[in-house]
């Protein structure tokens, strides 16, 4: 018997070893990664240079607790950041997670609002679907009916206005302006901010709005005093062929920039907030301290990491090797979209990219969810490992799945991964059971 608290009763293989896109298990049985693990190993696997990068950050110094300190190498950290993501002046805030990330920018929006004198200002507007963490307050903001509704009794709704996903059909000017609606419903004068992935990860395959979206909604939120977060945790850090996905073809500085999963590509436990200016002389300049903090704040140990993983994407030009892998990732999956009916859409940027899959008959998703998780079990028999996940209908239904192998993929890796999946779809056949 094991005492691992697993996820969930099916049985997991024990990996012991990876390098570069391969995982290896105990029984000596290889897999492309070919989700990144949930988009998150950036770089690929088994980079000795970030182990000795954090090895030496040990050495020197493991750990100082936010309150008391701040270190050399987040100093060093904040700085580079700012600059790969030219956001010029942002202040960096490091946690451990995606959804710790989450919470911080709601709550540093929340306080901002308090700060400014305007404590009425509560709200976040969120959208259907989407995926911002696990914790109860980046839950509360998800709108992912399946993760949500066994918690329901502890999530109040009416903070989480809600706005439709992007529509493909409009464009992203007349898609963003759909916010203005939300807005007054909801009572501008209680809305503290609205959080969006650019480029949607866990809830709906790669979903993007139209070019001028995210200026737009950019526009609306001043209009209204209303912050913008973007929330890149999956789509930020080259993924989508971009420093930040926010930027894909248009001008615009979110106030909050929520980073994650390739910040470290794994390595170490890091993400974080990048904030705007305004927001961070506001709350220094108000009360002089934001109200929140994690004991591993900033730990020196992942930021090594994190400084060691930009290092590595700067030098191999990894967020340019986003773009070029993923034309060609793209340009497979449209190819096998064809070929494979219940393949209803293939989508996305750079090396963030899906899957939508359902019933050719109807053009729709099939009624339950499984599809995903089928296609998922046969690729990894195929010895290829994808990134199952439903919601996309209203967040609890829609088959799909992500596609996000390392920045790092060779052309030849890439074509493996499109003939494993061409086997699995074939297998799995068009039914939903
Ligand atoms: N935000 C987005 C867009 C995500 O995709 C995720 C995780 O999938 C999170 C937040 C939560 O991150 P974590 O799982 O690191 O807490």
């Amino acid at each position: 018997m094991s005492n691992v608290f697993y996820r969930s009763r099916k049985s997991y293989p024990v990996a012991v070893r990876a390098e570069g896109v391969f995982i290896e298990d105990a029984q000596g049985q290889r897999y492309l990664d070919g989700s990144s693990g949930a988009l998150v190993a950036n770089i690929g696997h088994g980079r000795t240079e970030v182990a000795q990068a954090m090895a030496a950050q040990v050495s020197q110094l493991a750990f100082v607790h936010g309150s008391q300190f701040s270190s050399e190498v987040l100093e060093t950290y904040a700085a580079r950041l700012a600059d790969f993501l030219t956001l010029p002046g942002f202040r960096f805030w490091g946690v451990s997670g995606g959804s710790e990330a989450n919470e911080s920018a709601i709550k540093l929006a929340r306080q901002y609002h308090v700060e400014r004198g305007e404590p009425g200002r509560f709200k976040v507007v969120t959208r259907v679907p989407s995926y911002h963490g696990a914790s109860l307050g980046a839950l509360a903001a998800s709108g992912m009916g399946a993760r949500r509704e066994v918690y329901a009794p502890l999530i109040r709704e009416d903070a989480w206005p809600k706005m439709p996903k992007p529509d493909p059909s409009l464009s992203g000017l007349q898609d963003a302006e759909r916010l203005r609606a939300v807005l007054e419903a909801a009572g501008p004068e209680t809305v503290a901010a609205f959080i969006c992935e650019p480029v949607v990860g866990a809830s709906d395959a790669a979903l993007a709005p139209n070019a001028g979206y995210h200026a737009h909604i950019a526009k609306i939120c001043r209009e209204y005093g209303v912050l913008f977060i973007a929330d890149e945790v999956m789509s930020g850090m080259g993924r989508c062929g971009a420093p930040l996905a926010v930027r894909l073809g248009w001008e615009v500085t979110p106030d909050l920039v929520v980073l994650g999963k390739g910040l470290a590509a794994g390595y170490a436990p890091l993400a974080g907030l990048m904030a705007a200016p305004a927001v961070y002389d506001t709350v220094m300049n108000g009360s002089g301290a934001f109200k929140h903090g994690f004991t591993y704040a900033g730990h020196p140990v992942s930021v090594a990491a994190g400084l060691s993983v930009l290092d590595i994407v700067e030098r191999e030009a990894l967020v340019t090797a986003a773009r070029e892998r993923g034309a060609q990732l793209l340009s497979g999956l449209q190819a096998l979209q064809a070929r494979h009916p219940q393949v209803l859409a293939a989508r996305g940027h750079g090396l963030l990219l899906g899957l939508v899959l359902g019933d050719p008959e109807t053009g729709e998703a099939f009624p339950q969810p499984g599809l995903a998780e089928r296609v998922a079990a046969a690729a990894r028999e195929e010895g290829l490992l994808t990134y199952p996940g439903s919601g996309a209908v209203d967040g609890t239904r829609g088959d799909h799945l992500l596609l996000g192998p390392p920045l790092s993929i060779s052309v030849a890796e890439v074509a493996v991964m499109l003939a494993a999946l061409d086997r699995a779809l074939a297998t799995t056949g068009v039914s939903a059971a």
